[in-house]
């Protein structure tokens, strides 16, 4: 019976991470679950995956603001499952202001969430991935990595980063059976998602639902939000054999926001 595989996807009680989480356990990976919060739903998430799925699924705290916890979470995974096969770089936060009354503190946070972390962990999953000679570095990104919007200065900037250190990490290990990729979704209607909409009001001066149709689905040729199974379904899909040959890339799931 070949070796089971292990995941690692930082972030992932919640949204996008969670729906990777399970598309994960749901094809029998190994799973680490992460998030900085060290509460009994956590550990209860892992769980439910595990008996839902008959599939080895763990949490680990780790605070992807802190460059030790990123590095941590890595070597904890390995000790616990024996490998780290899939780096899934998924933990982000946002926040939503005119560039001039920006918090410098949220810069400060979103960088080193949304685009550190991702260096401290991806440094500390390429020895183990070499060892194996096999290994996948998937980066969600966002259609904000390959584009800006207002008022968004501190996401757009560390997205574009991680499409930089994307494609600077998929050179590196190109010959040591090694992938890196980003993923750039549209809008998902996430925690995330939701949680900007009153900072959208406020900023542009509208109710909810113009805020959704206007700013954002208005992005969105198809007008409808990405959902999070077709992301994780996309990172799925670069794990396997027939994805062996996209390296340094992304896939845009943006409804064709990208496009125009
Ligand atoms: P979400 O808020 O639903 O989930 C974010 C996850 O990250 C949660 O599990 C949260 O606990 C975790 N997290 C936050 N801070 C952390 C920290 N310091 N350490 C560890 N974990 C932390 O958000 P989401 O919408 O699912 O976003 C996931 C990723 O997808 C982010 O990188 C985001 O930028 C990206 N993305 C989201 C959208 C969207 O429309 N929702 C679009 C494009 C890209």
């Amino acid at each position: 019976m070949p070796r089971k595989k292990t995941a690692v996807i930082t972030g992932s009680t919640s949204g996008i991470g969670l729906a990777i989480a399970k598309a994960f356990a749901a094809e029998q990976w190994r799973v680490i679950v992460n998030s900085f919060t060290d509460a009994p739903q956590d550990h209860a998430i892992a769980r439910s995956l595990a008996e839902e799925h008959a599939a080895e699924v763990a949490y680990v705290q780790a605070d992807m603001s802190r460059s030790e916890d990123c590095r941590t979470l890595v070597a904890i995974a390995a000790e616990k499952f024996g490998s780290v096969d899939v780096l899934v770089n998924n933990a982000g936060i946002q926040h939503v202001a005119p560039v001039e009354e920006f918090p410098p503190q949220m810069w400060d946070a979103i960088i080193a969430i949304n685009l550190t972390s991702a260096f401290h962990t991806t440094s500390a999953a390429i020895p183990l991935m070499k060892k194996l000679g096999w290994g996948r570095i998937i980066n969600i990104a966002s259609a904000h990595g390959l584009v800006a919007s207002p008022f968004k200065s501190a996401y757009v900037a560390a997205k574009h980063g991680v499409l930089g250190m994307t494609k600077t990490v998929a050179l590196e290990v190109a010959t040591s059976g090694i992938t890196c990729n980003a993923i750039c979704p549209g809008y998902v209607l996430t925690p995330l998602v939701e949680a900007q909409i009153p900072d959208q009001m406020k900023a542009h001066d509208m109710d909810r639902e113009a805020v959704i149709r206007e700013v954002m689905l208005r992005k969105q040729p198809t007008k409808q939000f990405i959902t999070v199974e077709q992301v994780a379904a996309t990172a799925l899909f670069l794990c396997s054999d027939a994805a062996a040959q996209i390296n340094g890339t992304h896939v845009s799931i943006d409804g064709g926001w990208t496009a125009e």
